[in-house]
């Protein structure tokens, strides 16, 4: 190699740590010997690298935000089979994936029974809106609700804490109702909420109606009133129909009786 091309790669390794670019000093070199062997443009080569630095820096962006959502597993949405939740708005479903609810600061609270996929759908939506660039915090309602216990009991106090979370541009608060709050839960609760009116997403999933909301909360116009700011501006889906987990099991009892050609093995002689 000529001194003069040593100099430049040695420039060039000092530029991209400088800029904090380093997949463009990964890919720079086999680039131009693509470009001088397809008579690429300059305007063409540069294109191409820097695009290879913003690809490489999407996906670290999505990894570290998936990481940081705390989701309980993998889900996804493509694996959420629709067939299943006959009663589902697919075209709401669609729309919400496509996460323009989390620009608008809009809410979303999925309802049902136990075994229906809000879980699933919740973390489907999670993940969306990670690649879409959106920080997300995922956690059940009891464990945001010792969250804002442990930052009203500490120094630095529930409004601080609440600041702090607006740099997620989705909360996820996965099963509330299960378990009933003591009122300063039920009061912090309504704080998040009432802080995060239009100015950031909370997604919700329940067992319970809205109705029964008050049980949760041990106070009808304190759950009313939380209500009212969640539903002003979201989409509720309500997700009715037989749970996941027995329909899978019964389905698959059901097939191996009538596809079985040999019968049950218990009447094989
Ligand atoms: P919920 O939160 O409503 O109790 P989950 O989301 O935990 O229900 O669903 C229970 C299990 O069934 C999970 O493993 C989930 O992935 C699966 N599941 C539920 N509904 C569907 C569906 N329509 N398509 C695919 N998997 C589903
Ligand atoms: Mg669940």
């Amino acid at each position: 190699m000529s001194t003069n091309a040593t100099r430049i790669e040695s420039t060039i390794g000092h530029l991209v740590k400088a800029l904090k670019t380093p997949t463009i000093g990964r890919v720079y070199a086999d680039l131009a010997t693509t470009a001088r062997t397809e008579g690429w443009s300059h305007e063409e080569y540069l294109a191409a690298v820097l695009d290879r630095q913003v690809t490489d820096r999407e996906a670290n962006g999505t990894a570290l935000r998936v990481a940081g959502a705390h989701f309980p597993g993998v889900k996804t949405l493509e694996d959420f089979n629709t067939d299943y939740q006959p009663g589902i708005r697919r075209d709401v479903l669609a729309h919400l994936a496509g996460c323009s609810f989390i620009a608008k600061a809009e809410n979303v609270i999925l309802l049902g029974p136990p075994g229906v996929g809000k879980t699933h759908v919740a973390i489907g939506l999670g993940m969306k809106a990670c690649h879409a660039g959106y920080p997300v915090a995922f956690d059940t309602a009891s464990g945001w609700a010792s969250r804002l216990a442990a930052a009203h009991d500490s120094r630095t106090g529930i409004e601080k804490e609440l600041k702090r979370l607006r740099r997620y541009r989705l909360l996820i608060i996965d099963e509330l109702g299960y378990l009933p709050f003591d009122t300063q839960t039920a009061n912090l609760f309504f704080q998040l909420v009432a802080a995060r009116y239009e100015q950031g997403s909370i997604l919700i999933t329940s067992n319970l109606s809205f109705g029964r909301w008050g049980e949760v909360f041990g106070d009808d116009t304190v759950a009313s009133a939380m209500i009212d700011r969640l539903v002003h501006h979201a989409e509720v889906l309500p997700m009715d129909g037989e749970s996941y987990r027995t329909r899978t099991r019964r389905e698959m009892l059901s097939e191996s009786e009538t596809d079985d050609p040999e019968g049950s093995i218990f009447n094989r002689r």
